[in-house]
């Protein structure tokens, strides 16, 4: 069989890049081993904000007489049932990527594939039967798994990565959490607001270590004033499950301590899958466990591409989406933009929630711009305080010079979906000064947007 485009891996990569070929009138198939909607929509992105939600609104119950209403007796919840429905928001997303496949005459190929010289790819169906296809172009999309360390290998069990942590069977009455990235703080998140006693190792002197500075220091003390224990400068050396639960060895500055808890997290990262897909029988070149590709998404060998958490770029959704977008255009041969890889926003759903985009604080030094900083806090909103949650911030940082808008960052209820603002503006080249002529509406969060720039422009109002 043959196709102008194979797509391998179905994650927001995979399944993004077969539906814009399939519009630019591609013949094209996709093949995936799991579930449509790869890690993010099964595994990811989606059931995480699923099992989040039911943190947050559990919290609101036991806050419901701040709102001026009774008081919630006991509020409770079924552990299964919340993780049932994080499950089932997941499968429905995964139906949903079916139809769009269905809706955009793209052939789903169930199997593992390989891929093999002379652009083809083998695949291995669920009855062990091999079928060949061939295509002019091979986008291969198999994203990542959670990364396991020599020290800390993963049983499943006691040991758990991100899968396991979607799915345990019963809630943890403790829980240690290795590494304090996006991944690692919303489960210590969730599992905390529900109850367990989490807490978090983290190797770097900051939590969010890629976060602007002094949001880091803000989370960190939120967090720990929910509840969780968070050690910095501190490693796992080693773990013991022999026991009824797990003791970890815990490197710290003052020296080894051992903590005990009934499971480990650990979220120290990825690996990309590059493994027993067919990259050293096609020639295609990897480097520290990921695919190179140029800007284009070629690899190495022509008719060959490769997208998403599979290359050395950001490990993000919609930076898998957007590689897939701009690899099929370019095959296209219609006029596309290459990715700057400087405007991708980042965004982690805890509470309280962070979003960034662009230099933090120190990096905007270190590159030797002289900067204009504004901060509104949300203390200082209407809306925040109407919502009863004023716990964060926004920060921005300009250029003195010239007025670029060189970052934001922000730290808040409800930032994941304000950060959009940033993105579009530095994309734009917008100066502090189109924002503060673009009128916010009130009241709303966005104003806290408009009132960081003014305090970067000495003009703010409302502090
Ligand atoms: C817990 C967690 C939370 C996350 N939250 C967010 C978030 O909030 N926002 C965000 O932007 N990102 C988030 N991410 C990251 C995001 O999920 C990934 O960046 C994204 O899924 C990468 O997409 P991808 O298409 O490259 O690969 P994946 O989504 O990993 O998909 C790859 C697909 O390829 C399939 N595959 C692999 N090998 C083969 C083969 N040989 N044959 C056939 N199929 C194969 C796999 O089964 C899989 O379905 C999160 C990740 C995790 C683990």
């Amino acid at each position: 069989m043959n196709y102008d485009i194979i797509v391998i891996g179905s994650g927001p990569g995979g399944y993004v890049t077969a539906i814009r070929a399939a519009q630019l009138g591609f013949k094209t198939a996709i093949i995936e081993k799991e579930n449509l909607g790869g890690i993010c929509l099964n595994w990811g992105c989606i059931p995480t904000k699923a099992l989040l939600k039911s943190a947050h609104v559990f919290n609101y119950l036991k806050h419901a007489e701040e709102y001026g209403l009774n008081k919630v007796d006991n509020p409770g919840f079924d552990f299964t049932k919340v993780i049932q429905r994080s499950r089932g928001v997941a499968s429905k997303m995964s139906g949903g990527i079916q139809f769009l496949m269905k809706k955009n005459k793209i052939d789903v190929i169930l199997g593992t594939a390989k891929v093999k010289p002379g652009k083809k790819v083998s695949v291995v169906d669920a009855e062990g039967k091999t079928t060949e296809y061939a295509a002019q172009n091979i986008i291969i999309a198999t994203g990542a798994r959670s990364r396991e360390l020599p020290n800390l290998p993963q049983d499943g069990k006691k040991v758990i990565g991100y899968r396991q942590a979607l799915s345990l069977p019963e809630q943890p009455k403790s829980m240690i959490v290795v590494g304090s990235g996006a991944i690692g703080i919303e489960f210590a998140d969730f599992y905390n607001t529900m109850g367990t006693k989490v807490t978090m190792v983290e190797f770097l002197p900051n939590i969010v270590p890629l976060e602007d500075e002094e949001v880091s220091k803000h989370v960190e003390k939120s967090l720990k004033k929910s509840g969780i224990d968070i050690m910095t400068n501190a490693s796992v050396e080693s773990v013991d499950t022999s026991g009824e639960g797990v003791k970890a060895k815990v490197k710290t500055a003052t020296g080894e301590i051992t903590l005990e808890a009934d499971i480990l997290l650990s979220a120290v990262g990825i690996s990309a899958n590059i493994e027993g897909i067919g990259l050293e029988e096609v020639g295609i070149k990897t480097d520290k466990g990921r695919v190179l590709v140029n800007e284009w998404y070629q690899t190495s060998v022509p008719g060959y591409y490769a997208i998403g958490d599979i290359i050395p770029t950001q490990a993000l959704a919609h930076v898998a989406s957007a590689e897939g977008i701009t690899c099929v255009e370019k095959i296209k041969g219609i006029h596309t933009e290459k990715i700057d890889y400087g405007n991708i926003p980042g965004c982690t759903y805890c509470h309280p929630e962070i979003a960034s985009v662009g230099l933090t604080e120190k990096q905007a030094k270190e590159k030797g711009y002289e900067i204009k900083v504004g901060k509104f806090p949300f203390s200082a909103s209407g809306k925040a305080t109407a919502n009863g949650d004023v716990d964060g911030f926004i920060k921005v940082i300009f250029d003195a010079k010239y007025g670029e808008w060189l970052g934001a960052h922000m730290v808040g209820d409800g930032v994941t979906d304000m950060i959009a603002e940033a993105v579009v503006a530095r994309k734009l080249e917008t100066t502090g000064h189109e924002i503060l002529k673009s009128i916010h509406p009130h009241p709303t969060l966005s104003e806290t947007v408009m009132e960081a720039v003014a305090a970067a422009y000495g003009e703010v109002i409302h502090i």
